[in-house]
């Protein structure tokens, strides 16, 4: 049994989305180079985190079908690391807005205004 609940993550495709959208030029890219490296990171391990859980609720379920502690638990493994997955990328959003030159901000804030406010891709 295999779940795919939290395989697309929408805030960490705002975070493409705002990479396309203001694309970087050299000197942004300069600045922002540790800490992109460190989000991606950051994310990797929260996507190992999330694809534990994913395992622990199937195996729940395939043990034991029903709604039990275990797949409670399991749940909110789930849901945790989702969360983290939300917060970090908010994070990294406004990391990157600080690294961006001031002119290039507004752009950056319009695009990421409007995609919050129609639930983010
Ligand atoms: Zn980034």
């Amino acid at each position: 049994m295999t779940f795919t609940w939290h395989r697309h993550h929408p805030r960490s495709d705002l975070h493409e989305m705002l990479h396309e959208a203001v694309p970087l030029d050299a000197q942004e890219q300069k600045i922002l180079d540790a800490q992109e490296r460190a989000f991606i990171q950051r994310r990797s391990m929260i996507e190992m985190h999330m694809q534990t859980a994913n395992r622990q609720l199937s195996e729940a379920i395939t043990n034991h079908p029903g709604w039990t502690p275990a797949v409670e638990a399991a749940m909110q493994h789930v849901e945790q690391a989702a969360a983290d997955l939300q917060r970090e990328t908010l994070v990294h959003i406004f990391e990157m807005r600080a690294g961006l030159k001031p002119e290039h901000r507004a752009a950056y804030d319009h695009v990421l205004i409007e995609a919050l406010r129609h639930g983010s891709p």
